[in-house]
């Protein structure tokens, strides 16, 4: 439903609560948020971005770098352990996701076969053990098990990810599910509409469908699913808070 992320200098957790909760207006039953520093620390539960602050804020939520979502259940239930963002069996790869992944089932019954263990009934949760599968197996780098993973994909998706071994960075990826990406000195913003970033830059790119963004939080690489560079197109958001 909702997805808001931060790379950059500053606490990422304060942005992601503030953005979560912009993106109160869209209806959701669960909110989680994930901070990557030296370890990946993820908070989750159903009901209130609220009641996910009054529970994470006394916890471990340092870090530069996060993401953060509010979910309307699809697949499972609205409970703690199908809110987002998701983590993969082997704690290699981070997610949250907007939308719905058609072919999960089949992909679930593949990674079963190879071992793989589940504990949400979410599609989502298919598509980032899919993506460590492919990560592990292959010996590739993040960005490229996640564009393999996508083009095996079928479905409509927003997706932002975070993998253990490459934590400097954030890979966002779009079909069907609108993401932006807001432009700021040394941070880059990312959310499912402008309304968390409009207080921080209105310089923003919107992706298109098949795009994958990798920032860090000096560099952006935009390019499709398929490894075709794509030249970035910033714009000016003219909102009023
Ligand atoms: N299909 C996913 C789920 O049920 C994402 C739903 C959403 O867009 O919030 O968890």
């Amino acid at each position: 439903c909702g997805i808001v992320a931060y790379v950059g200098k500053k606490p990422a957790y304060p942005i992601l609560i503030k953005g979560l909760q912009r993106l109160e207006y869209r209806g959701y039953d669960s909110a989680g948020v994930a901070l990557i520093n030296s370890g990946t620390h993820t908070y989750k539960k159903m009901g209130k971005v609220k009641d996910l602050d009054d529970f994470a804020k006394d916890q471990k939520v340092t870090g530069n770098i996060g993401i953060g979502h509010t979910r309307w259940a699809t697949h499972g239930e609205p409970n703690d352990s199908n809110a987002h963002p998701h983590t993969s069996m082997n704690g290699k790869f981070t997610l949250v996701h907007n939308g719905i992944i058609e072919n999960y089932a089949h992909i679930k019954k593949e990674l079963i076969n190879r071992g793989y263990k589940f504990q949400s009934e979410t599609d989502t949760e298919v598509l980032v053990n899919f993506i460590e599968s492919i990560y592990m197996e292959q010996k590739v780098d993040a960005e490229i098990a996640v564009r393999a993973a996508l083009s095996k994909v079928i479905g409509a998706y927003g997706l932002v990810i975070s993998c253990e071994d490459e934590k400097e960075k954030l890979i966002a990826a779009r079909k069907g599910s609108p993401l932006v990406i807001g432009v700021g000195e040394h941070e880059y913003f990312l959310a499912s509409d402008a309304s968390p970033i409009i207080e921080y830059t209105d310089q923003v790119i919107y992706l298109n469908d098949e795009d994958v963004a990798i920032l860090t939080q000096d560099d952006l690489v935009l390019k499709n699913i398929q490894n075709d560079k794509q030249k970035p197109k910033i714009q000016k958001i003219e909102l009023s808070i």
